[in-house]
């Protein structure tokens, strides 16, 4: 259920912005959503059109780009793009690393009119 509170914070963040820019109406809302989120698209589509309704977002067309999971190596530093699980360091085979890209969910920017 916290697909509510994070669709609402994602709305809210939306509507100040349109405000700030003095647009009218939003037309729709660029969403980066992580690979590995919990979250799903038609999750916060449904909370959206519960929550949006009124506002000047009502009606917006969401889009989401899917950030894939990149991790980072604790021995070297080394980026890597995650593919399974088990997987090592393709510098150095460390098998200890840390997700820095993939679990995010976040407004990116605005259409307005
Ligand atoms: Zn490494």
């Amino acid at each position: 259920m916290h697909e509510l509170g994070i669709t609402q914070q994602i709305l809210e963040q939306a509507l100040a912005q349109a405000q700030a820019a003095g647009a009218e109406r939003i037309t729709g809302l660029n969403l980066a959503l992580g690979a590995l989120s919990d979250i799903t698209p038609d999750s916060v589509q449904f909370y959206f059109d519960m929550l949006s309704p009124g506002t000047p977002a009502a009606g917006a067309q969401l889009s989401f780009r899917q950030v894939q999971p990149v991790m980072r190596c604790r021995q070297c530093g080394t980026e890597f793009a995650w593919a399974t699980d088990g997987q090592n360091c393709p510098n150095c085979g460390s098998d200890r690393y840390d997700l820095i890209h993939g679990r995010e969910f976040y407004l990116e920017s605005i259409d307005v009119t």
